[in-house]
């Protein structure tokens, strides 16, 4: 029952393992290991086409409060950790 609908499904799991795995720095604060995730999935619209946003999941810098988006698709849920224990 893991089936899920949704085209881009943001795991925060993954992202939160995206931001340590590639060491994401603050642009505003070069802070680094202060990012985490503020919102699990939202859209940025360019242009006035709404079908034509990108998926992102925005973090945010608990340092300083930066907002940053991450776009969904540079997330790849790769299954290589081991869930089963
Ligand atoms: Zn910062």
């Amino acid at each position: 029952m893991a089936k899920t609908a949704a085209a881009v499904s943001v795991d925060v799991a993954a992202v939160e393992e995206h931001l340590s795995r590639y060491v994401v720095s603050c642009p505003l604060c070069k802070g680094v290991g202060h990012l985490g995730v503020a919102h699990d999935e939202c859209k940025i619209i360019s242009g006035t086409d709404a079908k034509d946003g990108i998926p992102v999941v925005v973090v945010m810098c608990k340092r300083c409060g930066y907002l940053m988006p991450l776009a969904a698709n540079q997330i790849s849920r790769n299954g290589e950790k081991s869930e089963a224990a």
